[in-house]
């Protein structure tokens, strides 16, 4: 095999949207091109043994956030076992500040930005000549229409078990200082009949899970409400094999043909991801994230009342400007709005976001590894800081996970964020662990304090309930008087 296309995922189900799109657009190059995807854990000899075994003479590689450091590590083995191997590197994380990292120093070229047409035209002169004078090459952006489709590409192993990442347009219009998508300063749509066509074709070969990589879906609402009647048409003709869609949309923008359309959705069919990331105007101002606060919550709260959709919403913590007690006040307005999921992130300095430029004025300290997390603001000093990353742990372990749905309410009262804390503070005194927590110790644990300051019957009632709905993979009640865990749970995630 001449040319290998590879990454290291961060989880097997995650198939590479982009590995498949520069495979598509191979041209005359595609037979002699092949996927190799591997997920993140894996020893880099064992990846290196397995990419060599196809004795390739180019391997590209899509490095981001997730993988950066064991990309390093494989391209750094490759280079001594196998140097005359050409290493192209491409994706996100080496699309900006190119020169000053390690894996960019061990590569051959890199393309930055879009790789659609260059990473093809660079093998091209690499193997046929002339040597390309550049290491780094600027990635060509062609209209959408000149991009052929990759959804044929999807394998049949891939439709039954990955989820399927489609997107209908690129881009995002917004200028959210501390997003990637903030570079773009438009979106781009992709051929609509093209791309519903390929959906067609990927729903008759039974896939049944697809997840829209689209930064803002709901932007172009002709076009969202075309993509919605296609699943609402398959799922009125196969009712009893539905298909299911994921959406990142932005909040504040929902018109009644959109919301007419998601009422028809039925439960566990719809999944919309939405970013408020912050309730407070002034930190909204700093990182330029035009956001209507009113029109946002009242559209979460009609998706919670009058929808069947999941609602997952995004906030993070750590953005210049927020103090604790702004964050804790955006946490409790989101927590009553009734979304099912809340994300919550700590800040990411990804490389080549314009957020950099508050780093002096507003202190800001962040991890020099990846993925580069903030560990201090002016605002929040460096012990908060670690008090919300374990708080944001606890947070997915009990709420987000959906085990504890009869018990977090006693959790959280009227203040969700100091219960939480409080909680979460408490748990990491008696554990001095965010990982590896058995699920039947951690609802022990919860009972425990909870025990504390409510009534025995009350907790142990909705720790009974939680277990009633998950049994056998939970227990939760724990006797009084000595702490014993009456019956043993399973331990694994939903
Ligand atoms: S956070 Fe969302 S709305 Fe803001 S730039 Fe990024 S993708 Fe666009």
């Amino acid at each position: 095999m001449t040319i290998l296309l590879s990454t290291l995922n961060a989880r097997y189900t995650h198939a590479s949207l982009g590995l498949r799109y520069l495979l598509a657009n191979m041209g005359d190059l595609q037979p002699a091109t092949r996927l190799m995807e591997f997920v993140i854990g894996a020893k880099p000899a064992d990846l290196a043994e397995r990419l060599l075994a196809h004795e390739p003479r180019i391997i590209g590689f899509g490095v981001y956030i997730w993988n950066v450091e064991e990309t390093t590590r494989l391209v750094a083995l490759l280079k001594r076992v196998a140097p005359e191997v050409v290493i192209v590197l491409g994706g996100p994380e080496v699309s900006h500040e190119t020169g000053e990292q390690d894996i960019t120093r061990l590569a051959d070229y890199v393309v930055t930005g879009w790789g659609d047409v260059t990473f093809p035209a660079l093998c091209r002169q690499i193997l046929h000549g002339p040597k390309p004078l550049m290491k780094v090459h600027a990635g060509v952006q062609p209209p959408l229409q000149d991009i052929v489709l990759p959804y044929h590409l999807y394998d049949d192993d891939d439709i039954a078990h990955r989820t399927l990442y489609v997107e209908a347009s690129r881009g995002c219009p917004f200028k959210c200082e501390f997003c990637l998508s903030a570079l773009d300063k438009t979106a781009w749509p992709f051929d609509l009949d093209a791309f519903l066509g390929a959906l067609e074709s990927l729903h008759a070969r039974g896939a049944r899970l697809f997840k829209f990589v689209d930064r803002t879906f709901n932007l172009n609402v002709k076009a969202s409400l075309r993509i919605m009647q296609f699943f609402l048409d398959k799922l009125e003709a196969h009712p009893d094999d539905p298909v299911h869609a994921h959406f990142e949309v932005v909040p504040d923008h929902l018109p009644e043909a959109l919301k007419a359309a998601i009422m028809r959705f039925p439960q566990g069919t719809l999944q919309f991801e939405i970013g408020i990331q912050s309730f407070n105007p002034e930190v909204q101002a700093m990182v330029s994230r035009r956001q209507d606060n009113e029109k946002a919550a009242d559209n979460i709260r009609w998706l919670h009342q009058h929808s069947r959709a999941h609602l997952h919403v995004d906030l993070i913590a750590g953005l210049p400007g927020e103090d604790l007690d702004s964050f804790a006040r955006g946490f409790d307005k989101l927590v009553g709005l009734g979304p099912h999921e809340i994300q919550f992130g700590i800040l990411k300095r990804l490389r080549g976001t314009p957020i950099i430029r508050h780093t002096e004025a507003c202190g800001m300290v962040f991890d020099p590894a990846p993925p580069y997390a903030i560990l201090a603001t002016d605002r929040i000093d460096f012990g908060t800081m670690q008090r919300l990353v374990r708080f944001a742990r606890y947070w997915d372990l009990v709420a987000n996970s959906g085990r504890f749905a009869n018990t977090l309410p006693l959790i959280l009262g009227d203040a969700p964020f100091a219960n939480f804390m409080a909680l979460s503070d408490w748990l990491y005194r008696r554990t001095d662990a965010t990982h590896r927590i058995a699920l039947d110790k951690l609802a022990a644990l919860v009972g425990e304090w909870l025990r504390q300051t409510h009534d025995e019957e009350a907790v142990n009632a909705a720790l009974d309930g939680d277990y009633a709905t998950q049994a056998p993979r939970l227990h939760v009640r724990q006797k009084a008087s000595d702490g014993a865990i009456r019956r043993q749970a399973q331990h694994g995630r939903r």
